[in-house]
């Protein structure tokens, strides 16, 4: 209905003179010879007698005189009106087809259209290069052999999702190339949809961001380095004083907003100058490098291990009372008992450390639980070494 007014509405705008189909050539002609022939016969019949046989002649003088100019307003200058006019429609419709060509193959962005059935139908120069694989070899083919990534067959696919309903599908993922190597892309699919408005396939647009993942790979992995380097002791690996009293402050708010457990286990390496002196500077890196070790075997991963000054430690442990800390104290100094080096004349020199273990508690700030913990190790030292004292509150 909608279409039969525009119709008649572009016909008024031509001055109702557009031939449509055969039908509308036919009636015009029918209707000329019809006019034609009536004027003939009123104009006979109106004449004083005339001999029959110049009958034909005035009838084909008069056909010709009546219907050329019918002929030429009704039929002719309608259809070169429409010839010019279909002319010039074809040519607009070919300098936007070749704009089209030009900026489909000539986009910076793999381009190309999949039919329901997951074929493909065009692509442009980029996806040539992008999915390895010419124009002409690639048409016709379905599109997950060539250019698939991980959701191909699952409800993610780009299609299915389309096909489904909805009206675009934003991604970025990894595809598969013929040769088997993986390319970065972000995706922009939408609706293929015919003159009915039907959905008979998608457009996918293609970005090229591997360049770009690679970078944000590499910057990732050296933010995480320079993290960890900011972070640990260079020797030891153990968390650095900064990062250890960071967290210690963390873990001080923690326990005093919900009131939960927190200690501290301090550890001092027992006549390290000794070893030094004795095994060399070397041995002594190593003794520290495997003490660091043994610690962090024996605590748990909430807690933390970090190397406080030369051959000092402490350990936060989170989550933790005293008997608790005392018994983990026990068991690093049992784990400590089996380092030792050999010294300079090969004689085996064991290791020992004296440990000091506070607990925290709430009207204490930062400062004061230290002090509490080098206090108590300072107190194992005195003691004789080789031994744990607990700080009292
Ligand atoms: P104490 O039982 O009283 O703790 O005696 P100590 O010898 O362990 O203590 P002192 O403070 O006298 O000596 C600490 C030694 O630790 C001196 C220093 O050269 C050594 N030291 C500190 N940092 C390092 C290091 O990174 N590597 C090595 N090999 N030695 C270190
Ligand atoms: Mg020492
Ligand atoms: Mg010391």
């Amino acid at each position: 209905m909608d279409q039969k007014k525009t119709k008649r509405r572009e016909n008024k705008i031509n001055g109702g003179k557009v031939v449509t189909s055969p039908f509308d050539l036919i009636w015009r002609l029918t209707l000329i010879i019809f006019l034609a022939e009536l004027s003939i016969m009123i104009v006979l019949n109106a004449v004083p007698p005339v001999p029959q046989f110049t009958w034909p002649i005035f009838d084909a003088v008069l056909l010709i005189f009546l219907v050329f100019p019918w002929l030429y307003f009704l039929i002719f200058r309608p259809l070169t009106k429409e010839i010019a006019e279909r002319k010039r429609a074809e040519k607009k419709l070919f300098e936007s087809k070749v704009k089209v060509e030009a900026v489909f193959q000539g986009s910076g962005v793999g381009i190309r259209s999949i039919d329901s059935e997951f074929r493909i139908i065009e692509q442009n120069k980029e996806m040539d290069l992008l999915c390895n694989i010419e124009r002409n070899e690639a048409i016709g083919r379905k599109c997950y052999e060539l250019f698939g990534d991980s959701r191909c067959g699952t409800d993610e696919c780009t299609l299915r999702q389309i096909l489904s309903g909805k009206k675009q599908v934003d991604a970025e993922m990894e595809r598969f190339t013929k040769n088997g190597k993986t390319v970065s892309v972000s995706l922009i699919a939408t609706p293929l949809v015919n003159e009915k408005g039907d959905i008979t396939g998608i457009i996918e647009s293609f970005h090229n961001i591997t360049k770009r993942k690679k970078i944000e790979k590499e910057k990732e992995a050296l933010t995480k380095k320079l993290k960890h380097q900011a972070q640990t002791d260079g020797l030891t690996e153990a968390f650095n004083r900064q990062h250890l009293d960071s967290e210690l402050k963390i873990e001080i708010q923690r326990a005093k907003r919900y009131k939960r457990p927190l200690s501290l286990i301090m550890l001092d390496i027992d006549h390290f100058k000794e070893v030094n002196d004795r095994c060399g500077h070397q041995a002594g890196d190593q003794v520290l490098k495997m003490i660091t070790k043994s610690m962090k075997d024996i605590v748990r991963t909430s807690d933390f291990v970090g190397r406080y000054g030369g051959e000092e430690f402490l350990v936060v442990c989170t989550e933790t009372a005293m008997d608790e800390a005392l018994n983990l104290a026990k068991r690093m100094k049992k784990g400590i008992k089996g380092v030792h080096v050999l010294d300079k004349e090969g004689s085996l020199l064991k290791v020992t450390a004296s440990f000091g273990v506070a607990q925290y508690s709430e009207l204490e700030d930062f400062d004061k639980l230290i002090m509490k913990v080098d206090s108590a190790l300072y107190k194992a030292k005195d003691e004789g070494r080789n031994t744990i004292c607990c700080a009292e509150d």
